[in-house]
């Protein structure tokens, strides 16, 4: 990634704490820690994997980013004309400028889009929202954009149910490039998809990404999806960011045992090479109630008496590598080729 381009997003120590009520005064008897003090920053161009097992917190902070969600704490600075704009400042009014820079493309190509609108109707809806484009510019708009996802233009009249799983998703990336935003969050974007599809619609993303400048939060939950789309890869456990690192070194030579853990668990081309699958004890403990010190400790194979007493802050180990964990320097984990 190249480390000229400008910052695009930046968060700082973003909380997302729900309440969990209780009673018929719904009173509030504590919080799920769903994101916990999370700070990165993309610059533009570049795509950042976000990875964790299913409630770690990495689709509250999609969406916290997008601003659907109110952060209970922290910053989100987005940069506009030049200037980094804190977003959790702006009135709904002052956002809606921002909302144009920022898209989604969700995980479910089967339920994200209307079953009573056209494909026209559904990739032009945000151009009209906006008053962007309408009449036979908006058809031309729409045209372009189904071309530009590998559709035609003949599909325009057509209803979600005539496509395949990966050709909604086409459709789902239409929509979210109509208003030509900078950043896409893309929320587990090919898992619904067949193995055989998924490389498909990462290329396309990759192909659109260049031809657009576009910059990526690319959300996953395992590590084998986002191995060649990401520029630099942040994994998630319960609500922290445990390891964050340009994808080459994250993938070769992993810092955090959970991540060599989740590395352990994609499939390996080729038949003869053994590798250990490393199963982890138990389940994710609840992030309203998660165990003192690390966070990881009650599945952690490397765990010491430090462990359950102090938080391991995340530190740069190596340039540009960062690691949660007190024993990041002295152990030698196993990564992928
Ligand atoms: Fe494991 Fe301890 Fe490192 Fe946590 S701090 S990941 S428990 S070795």
């Amino acid at each position: 990634m190249n480390e000229e381009r400008p910052v695009l997003l930046e968060v700082r120590n973003l909380k997302k704490y729900f309440p969990i009520q209780k009673g018929f005064l719904r009173r509030v008897v504590g919080y799920v820690r769903a994101v916990d003090g999370i700070s990165f920053a993309i610059r533009e161009g570049e795509t950042l994997g976000l990875v964790g097992e299913s409630g770690c917190g990495k689709t509250t902070t999609g969406r916290l980013i997008l601003r659907a969600l109110e952060p209970t704490e922290g910053q989100i600075l987005f940069r506009k004309d030049g200037e980094m704009v804190d977003l959790t400042r702006l009135s709904r009014k002052e956002l809606k400028p921002f909302r144009r820079d920022m898209q989604i493309i969700f995980q479910d190509p089967f339920s994200s889009l209307n079953p009573r609108m056209t494909v026209m109707e559904i990739v032009a809806e945000p151009l009209v929202i906006h008053g962007l484009a309408k009449g036979a510019e908006l058809e031309d708009r729409v045209r372009e954009l189904l071309e530009a996802v590998g559709l035609k233009p003949q599909h325009m009249n057509r209803y979600p149910y005539a496509f395949s799983g990966g050709q909604r998703q086409r459709i789902g990336i239409a929509r979210a490039l109509a208003l030509r935003p900078k950043l896409i969050v893309a929320d587990e974007p090919v898992s619904a998809l067949d193995v055989s599809i998924q490389a498909q619609v990462l290329n396309l993303l990759r192909d659109l990404q260049q031809e657009f400048g576009l910059t990526y939060l690319f959300i996953a939950h395992d590590l084998a999806v986002v191995e060649h789309i990401s520029d630099r890869v942040a994994v998630m456990y319960l609500g922290h960011i445990v390891e964050l690192a340009p994808a080459e070194a994250l993938y070769a030579e992993p810092k955090h045992p959970y991540t060599e853990a989740l590395l352990s668990a994609i499939p390996k081309p080729d038949p003869d090479m053994v590798t250990q699958r490393i199963l982890l004890p138990g389940d994710v403990p609840n992030p309203a109630n998660p165990p003192p010190g690390c966070k990881f400790h009650t599945r952690c194979r490397y765990v010491e008496t430090i462990c359950h007493e102090e938080v391991p802050e995340l530190r740069e180990i190596t340039p540009q590598h960062w690691v949660a964990c007190h024993r990041a320097d002295e152990l030698k984990l196993v990564g992928v080729e």
